[in-house]
């Protein structure tokens, strides 16, 4: 990223603290893939305030700009640095959790794949919400209204004057084409568009619809929605500033309380805040406000607001293995998200939706394990891996307090594999990915498999258990439904608190089938909607 095109884009322009309000109409709090939504919709209003409140700094870091340096923000200040709880599901690891910690949250640092999501993930979240709002239909039309569509033409499905610029990776490594004829060698239909017909039915496989314009520019939510936004005199957007606390009126939420370069900050609410937090900061805010189950609450002196028992459970993350890794003949520097193919299927044809995502890293990828076990080749361009990984896993995690200090880190049991159908699933998965992998079609790629060779019974069930680890896709730990370990309603209210909504992956009832960031995206856009008839502004 040269500094012309750096300067190009438009400046920071955060408030001076000696400008923040004493309240404003809505805060948001967490400026990540619904934040930065949430905020730019209710902003739009200019008789409307909104304070977007962010604990990361600014997003205009060359590693970000450039969509092709996404992993190298892992395991920086821009990472919360999580980790999972040891579990002997995994052999008794503790796989990152990776979560973006700078304005635009994930989207500004992930591997910029736009998945949309299969039509039963969102007819089951309608059906969970007893709204049809969230349904397929529904959703739809929120997409045909925000995509840019670069691809070929789909007017039912695809818009193409949104403000999301979507393209297909241009000019992928060679190997693609083998991994797409091994694929349909295995009856796995190459699809165009894998975001289009195969979400409604049996899926496919193909290239990813990636966020980028102008070369590898990243197209990130703080990119589109809220860039264009800063300077207008209703948004204030104020970085560096981590939210530690929730201000109550009985049962209503009033204000936010913030710590910003050691000074903290209370502001209120004349409307409503909405947690923006993602999956893991959000459940942990609520539990430390006093809203989670009185069990967990009480074990750390937490006076109970509001006995919610689903706050922190249902944890869900597709489950990536690292990964089936062959050595190149010739090596190949990886090439635009160095993510190239993906491929979306059952892993027995008698379930009603695909449960399988593998996906390609071009490069060798191990986990801290596998990696020591396995003789990988070493360097970026000298091998290729055909990941593994599941759609629909049935393992469930949990997250809870460590104390009751705001700045502790929370408890993250992610519980992968947990699950036998995980097992059983990710057993096929690895099959099916060998079998493309060794197949004719990438001989021309491959000059041995490096991992994991033709493993049988439990040998292959450790290696699963060593090489799994996160999709980067932390999600459902809030749940949206009616049941008793529902965390919010339809319209994405807290039960039980008045004023205060969720609007972020965490409100998933079940994750959806591909990567999160676009279900995301639909999630800040159906709160903005609500938002804006329910204020009618
Ligand atoms: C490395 C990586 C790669 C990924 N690759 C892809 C991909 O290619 N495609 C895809 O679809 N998805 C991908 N994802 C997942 C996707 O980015 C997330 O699902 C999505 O961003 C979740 O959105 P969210 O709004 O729920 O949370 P986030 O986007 O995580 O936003 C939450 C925001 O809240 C802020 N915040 C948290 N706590 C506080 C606090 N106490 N005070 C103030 N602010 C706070 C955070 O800093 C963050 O900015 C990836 C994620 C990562 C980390």
């Amino acid at each position: 990223m040269t500094e012309a095109s750096l300067s190009a884009l438009v400046p920071d322009r955060e408030i001076l603290e000696d400008t923040i309000r004493s309240t404003y109409d809505f805060i948001v709090c967490g400026g990540g893939s619904a934040g930065c939504v949430v905020a730019r919709r209710l902003a739009e209003n200019p008789e409307v305030s909104v304070l977007l409140l962010e604990a990361g700094g600014s997003d205009r870091v060359p590693s970000i700009i450039d969509s092709t340096q996404w992993m190298w923000n892992i395991g920086t200040e821009r990472d919360w640095g999580y980790k999972a709880q040891p579990s002997p599901t995994v052999n008794g690891r503790t796989p990152l959790l990776p979560m973006g910690k700078v304005l635009g949250g994930g989207s500004s640092v992930n591997g910029s794949v736009w998945a949309r999501g299969h039509k039963h993930d969102f007819d089951f979240w309608a059906k969970e919400a007893g709204d049809d709002g969230w349904n397929y239909e529904s959703v739809l039309g929120i997409y045909r209204r925000i995509e840019k569509w670069n691809g070929t033409p789909d007017a039912h499905r695809r818009g193409s004057d949104g403000i999301l610029n979507i393209l297909q990776p241009e000019d992928p490594i060679p190997l693609v084409e083998g991994l797409i004829k091994g694929a349909e060698a295995i009856g796995i239909p190459f699809v165009d568009d894998i975001n289009g017909a195969a979400m409604e039915g049996e899926g496919g496989c193909g290239l990813p619809n990636v966020l980028v314009q102008d070369g590898n520019q990243r197209v990130s939510m703080a990119a589109t929605y809220i860039h264009p936004f800063m300077g207008r005199p209703n948004l204030h957007i104020l970085l560096c500033a981590e939210i530690v606390g929730l201000k109550f009126s009985g049962k209503r939420a009033t204000g936010v309380t913030f710590v910003r370069r050691g000074r903290t900050y209370t502001v209120g609410a004349d409307k409503e805040i909405i947690l923006s937090m993602g999956a893991i900061n959000t459940p942990k805010l609520l539990m430390l406000s006093g809203i989670g189950d009185q069990k967990e609450l009480k074990r750390h002196g937490i006076d109970v607001r509001q006995h919610l028992p689903g706050v922190g459970k249902n944890f869900q993350d597709h489950i990536l293995l690292a990964g089936c890794c062959w050595e190149y003949i010739t090596p190949e520097p990886p090439r635009n998200n160095a993510a190239e193919f993906v491929f979306i299927a059952k892993s027995d044809s008698s379930l009603p939706t695909p449960d399988l995502m593998p996906v390609l890293e071009e490069t060798p990828f191990g986990s801290e394990v596998t990696a020591k076990q396995y003789d990988l080749p070493v360097g970026p361009a000298s091998a290729w891996t055909l990941a593994p990984g599941l759609a629909r896993p049935d393992s469930r995690g949990e997250i809870l307090l460590n104390s009751s200090n705001p700045l502790d880190a929370p408890l993250i049991f992610a519980n992968f594999l947990s699950a036998e159908s995980d097992m059983k699933a990710m057993l096929r998965c690895v099959e099916m990915c060998r079998e493309i992998g060794n197949s004719d079609f990438c001989a021309p790629y491959r000059l041995r498999e490096c991992m994991p060779g033709d493993l049988k019974g439990a040998d292959m069930e450790n290696f699963i258990r060593n090489a799994a680890g996160t999709y980067f896709h932390e999600s459902c730990s809030a749940k949206m439904g009616r049941d008793e370990m529902s965390v919010v309603d339809g319209s994405l209210k807290v039960y039980g608190i008045d004023g205060l909504r969720i609007a972020d992956a965490s409100i998933m009832p079940a994750i959806s089938t591909g990567n999160t960031m676009a279900p995301t995206v639909i999630i800040g856009e159906r709160a903005g909607e609500i938002l804006k008839a329910a204020y009618a502004i």
